[in-house]
């Protein structure tokens, strides 16, 4: 129906099922991009976590599906808009509505490092906000399970915990730093 977003290797276009009149978010990710920017295992771990994922504060996956060209998630669409749009229409958020939503982030990251994910890619583009005013993260296109460490380098650079920049191996801890810079803001 329209273009939600523009990400960095496709697109997020609202949709709505034909059977059930439901509204969606398809984001649609080309595969030959994927393949060119080196992005093959991320992309399988966003569509294996959102899988399995069943948290309040988070996106939830509805369907997943390719065809030759493209891979397809279909996701529950999130109509109150990125908390990026909020915060720069306001130049900036009070402390309690700061603090609501820290908490509500804080629950989603207990929620994913209770499953050994860490997420990577805390940053106002990324948090939605739902029809109730309620914190919904998405993109999972860095989010990964760590049992113990891990090496790559990915991220927004504002948000990069100092462990991820040295190169000697991180983990969950690196998604409370995006989240102390996030508050900061
Ligand atoms: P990329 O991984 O390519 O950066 P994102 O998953 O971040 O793509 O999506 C790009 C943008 O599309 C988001 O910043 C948001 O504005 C919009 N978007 C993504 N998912 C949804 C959703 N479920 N409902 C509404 N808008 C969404």
């Amino acid at each position: 129906m329209r273009t939600l977003g523009t990400g960095s290797f496709g697109r997020v276009l609202m949709c709505k099922k034909k059977e059930t009149g439901q509204f969606c978010a398809m984001k649609i990710i080309r595969k030959e991009i994927v393949i060119k920017l080196k992005q093959v295992e991320h992309t399988a771990n966003e569509k294996n976590i959102l899988a399995c994922i069943d948290c309040p504060f988070i996106v939830q996956m509805i369907e997943f599906f390719s065809d030759k060209k493209s891979l397809y998630f279909v996701l529950e669409f999130i109509n109150g808009g990125e908390m990026f749009t909020h915060i720069h229409r306001n130049r900036y958020f009070t402390s309690d509505v700061a603090r609501f939503f820290a908490a509500e982030t804080v629950l989603a990251f207990e929620y994913l490092h209770n499953l050994d994910i860490v997420y990577r890619d805390l940053k106002p583009e990324n948090l939605l906000i739902d029809s109730r005013g309620h914190l919904r993260i998405t993109d999972f296109g860095f989010a990964k399970r760590v049992a113990d460490r891990t090496w790559t380098l990915c991220g927004t650079p504002e948000y990069l915990a100092p462990e991820i920049i040295l190169s000697k191996g991180y983990a969950h801890a690196v998604d409370w730093w995006a989240l102390g810079t996030l508050i900061g803001r």
